[in-house]
């Protein structure tokens, strides 16, 4: 099936097409400069941006695709989780689309799209998988037994998500938003072994698949200061580098520990955290180390886009699950074991 997918759940307006697994276009139109002096996305902003945007970029996967409204099967959007306002942009739009071309609309959750995207680079992903999932507002690790109807949280961050200690510990360091892509080209300068920053809920009694990083971005920000105040010089590249060695150290040292304990030998990891270099090369090393596959969409897919949203709408089509009642809301505080609605 041809499928459109609509992303809107947060600063990214992101319409991609997909027919079966293979990938056709992923328009996207981002409101990210519009928030870079907030520090942060600000939800209005975002969803006026979304609605101004909507329509060309539309337009733009279609043409890029190279296909018609009337060639299109199935249209998938992103239900939630995410900012509401931004959700219901999307949520709207894609309704008004499927309603006017007569087409099943499928509501879907925006995190099961970022495992989802690895498919249309490597094919049909073996289940059960181990997902590791690390963006901007979660980090979680999932069982996966089918991607398109049973997806279970193993553990996920009792504090803040990766991503987000990514973009505040950027602000401690005079880095620009958001703090991922700038903290992982500084790290590559800098010495990952320098600072020794604290490892969240990696001590010999924790046999939990959680993750915390609040304390970590604590550590670096009183590090910072008490350089800071002692007048002594702060290398941004051996912060980045030990913070960010912190960050995956974690989050691959569980993610392998998941496999093992249940018996489970592919790794997926997605969201836009997986764009992380660092984390790639030692996910990587260490799956190697365990037998283990790991499965890595490109850094551009990492990130909110359409394509995620259309990729595991096309798997839902192909597994025959009912598509959304016509009067489908976004539900922001989606939880991630429900994948559709
Ligand atoms: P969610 O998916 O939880 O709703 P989101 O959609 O805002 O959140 P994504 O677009 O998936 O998040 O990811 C954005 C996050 O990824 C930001 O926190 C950003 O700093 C981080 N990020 C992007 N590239 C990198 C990188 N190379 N290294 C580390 N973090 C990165
Ligand atoms: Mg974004
Ligand atoms: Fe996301």
């Amino acid at each position: 099936p041809l499928v459109l997918g609509f992303e809107t759940s947060c600063d990214e307006t992101g319409i991609g097409l997909v027919r079966g697994q293979t990938l056709l276009s992923d328009a996207l139109a981002t409101s990210m400069a519009e928030h870079e002096r907030f520090g942060g996305v600000v939800p209005e902003i975002a969803s006026r941006a979304h609605l101004e945007a909507m329509v060309p970029t539309v337009h733009r996967s279609l043409a890029d695709a190279g296909v018609t409204l009337r060639d299109v099967d199935a249209i998938a959007v992103t239900a939630g989780p995410g900012l509401t306002g931004a959700l219901l942009v999307g949520v709207a739009a894609a309704k008004a689309y499927a309603l006017a071309l007569d087409v099943p609309l499928y509501g879907v959750n925006h995190l099961a799209a970022h495992v989802a995207v690895d498919e249309l680079e490597h094919g049909r992903l073996a289940e059960p998988a181990i997902a590791l999932l690390v963006s901007g507002g979660h980090s979680s690790l999932l069982l996966v037994p089918d991607l398109a109807q049973d997806v279970q949280e193993l553990g996920r961050t009792i504090d803040d998500a990766a991503g987000e200690a990514f973009d505040k510990v950027a602000r401690v360091l005079d880095l620009p938003f958001p703090g991922g892509p700038p903290i992982d080209r500084a790290a590559r300068e800098g010495d990952p072994r320098a600072i020794a920053f604290p490892r969240g809920l990696t001590g010999p009694r924790d046999a939990t698949y959680d993750f915390s990083f609040s304390g970590l971005k604590t550590a670096v920000a009183r590090w910072v200061e008490g350089r800071q105040r002692a007048g002594e010089p702060v290398s941004v590249a051996d912060v980045s580098a030990s913070f960010q060695e912190a960050v995956v150290d974690v989050l691959t040292a569980k993610a392998v520990r998941a496999c093992r304990d249940h018996g489970v030998d592919h790794l997926v990891i997605g969201g836009g955290v997986a764009a992380n270099s660092r984390l790639r090369a030692l996910a990587q090393e260490r799956c190697d180390a365990a037998g283990i596959v790991l499965r890595t969409p490109s850094p551009r897919l990492c990130t909110d886009n359409g394509a995620m949203v259309a990729a595991l709408g096309s798997r839902l089509v192909e597994a025959g699950v009912p598509a959304a009642p016509i009067d489908l809301g976004a539900d922001s505080s989606m939880p991630i074991d429900l994948i559709s609605r």
